[in-house]
């Protein structure tokens, strides 16, 4: 397995619709090393979620993993692989979080996200599946799916005075929500 090269904004692959991955790759070897690597790469660099697009691969792959905490062990999603993902809201309603991402380093900014939604989608061996997020979990597969259009969070922010620096985040930000 490898670390792969994350791309930065301004990268075109970044902000281009990624392709859908067709029926043959299942089997490719290098295909299902692409997802080791990707597995390999998001967590070296402690992301929740990385999309193939963000690696140079303008392909609709994302992978998931979020890991639980001690006050909501229950968060805790597996890791997680998303081919050719479908996101249908589950209800209207939208909540404000904080984003990063790995192609938009050290920064983080509030983003408004649909609270509940359906995802459907293949695994890595080409099987489908259908399950229901919410809250954080909700979050990352519409921040994953967003690459694969050539979104990133930023252009889903409301008010771009929420955008920080981490370490501004972590001295100022933080301690006033606590
Ligand atoms: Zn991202």
């Amino acid at each position: 397995m490898s670390i792969l090269k994350v791309a930065r904004i301004a990268h075109p692959l970044l902000r281009s619709p990624a392709k859908p991955v067709p029926k043959e790759a299942f089997r490719d070897r290098l295909f299902q090393k692409l997802i080791d690597d990707m597995r390999e790469t998001m967590h070296e660099y402690e992301g929740v979620g990385l999309a193939a697009p963000q690696v140079h691969e303008g392909l609709r792959l994302a992978v998931i993993q979020v890991p639980g905490t001690d006050e909501h062990p229950e968060a805790e999603v597996p890791f997680l692989v998303l081919v050719n993902p479908v996101v249908t809201p589950l209800s209207e309603e939208r909540e404000n979080g904080w984003e990063g991402c790995l192609s938009i380093p050290d920064l983080r900014g509030l983003v408004p996200r649909l609270k509940r939604l359906k995802l459907d989608a293949l695994d890595r061996d080409g099987k489908p599946y259908s399950l229901e997020a919410s809250d954080f979990f909700a979050r990352v597969v519409q921040h994953e799916c967003d690459h694969l259009d050539g979104d990133v969070y930023v252009d889903r922010m409301k008010d771009m005075r929420s955008l920080t620096f981490i370490k501004e985040f972590e001295d100022h930000v933080k301690h006033d929500e606590e």
